[in-house]
């Protein structure tokens, strides 16, 4: 979803790389052209008053260090370092609720232009991007590999250790306390929803084409083999039921 056009980065104005940035120049310049190229940036920065809006509104910037306005300033200012010093760490803080968005009186969206930069972290594998995913590569793995989506009931204390003490909460009776809630969905606990071969088929390829599998090989070869593996065996078992298919038609 990008398009291609010179940077505009400034070389004097608002641009106060230091003498040791944390990486060199050239890999600032291209971190935020990466941004900047992406077709939505201009849609999501249209200038900005350094009010405070976005911050004051922000549920994010109440509970950690972090500040959308401080997030559109770096944009706006082209501060190539501290758009890279962002990337480590803050912009993992927002909640994506897009509140900001809906109170800027410039119509811009931090929480839209924090989703290019994490998008931008994980094309170049920045160290944050893994350590934000590492946790949900099981949630990745079922999400890509089946279309499907975690189902309550897959959650358990042994299957998750990695999501700390808290996970030790789902040893509540849930299936009972479900009962008691009055909305249908949350009983269909086993699965998300059915999605059948041809469908996880056409999936892959969306994830192929729009790039996501390329992500996903930047920050974790592992899951991306497994990926690879589980949509071979797929696509075989899809080409087996096509020639099923087709010898049927034959007999016929
Ligand atoms: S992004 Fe909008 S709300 Fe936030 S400081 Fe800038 S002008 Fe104000
Ligand atoms: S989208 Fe992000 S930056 Fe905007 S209000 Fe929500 S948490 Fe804050």
């Amino acid at each position: 979803m990008s398009h291609a056009h010179g940077t505009r980065i400034q070389q004097h104005i608002g641009d106060p790389v230091s003498s040791a940035p944390p990486v060199g120049r050239e890999k600032l310049e291209e971190i935020f052209q990466d941004i900047q190229a992406d077709m939505r940036f201009d849609h999501e920065l249209n200038g900005c008053l350094n009010c405070g809006i976005c911050t004051a509104t922000c549920p994010s910037a109440h509970y950690y260090d972090y500040s959308p306005r401080e997030i559109v300033q770096l944009l706006w200012t082209e501060n190539l370092e501290g758009i890279y010093d962002a990337m480590q760490e803050k912009i993992w803080a927002c909640a994506q609720c897009y509140t900001c968005a809906a109170r800027c009186p410039f119509g811009n969206s931090p929480g839209g232009l924090v989703m290019l930069m994490r998008e931008v972290a994980i094309k170049h594998g920045m160290e944050s991007a893994r350590n934000v995913l590492r946790p949900f590569s099981r949630v990745m793995l079922k999400l890509i590999s089946t279309g499907n989506q975690l189902s309550p009931d897959m959650i358990s204390k042994d299957g998750f250790p990695d999501w700390g003490p808290n996970i030790s909460k789902v040893d509540a009776p849930l299936a009972t306390l479900r009962k008691a809630i009055p909305v249908p969905t949350l009983h269909t606990t086993k699965t998300a929803w059915e999605v059948n071969l041809k469908t996880s088929v056409e999936l892959y390829t969306i994830w192929e084409e729009t790039g996501v599998l390329d992500s996903l090989k930047t920050i974790d070869q592992n899951l991306y083999d497994v990926i690879g593996d589980i949509m071979d065996e797929k696509r075989d078992d899809w080409q087996d039921f096509l020639d099923d298919q087709e010898d049927e038609d034959d007999d016929d």
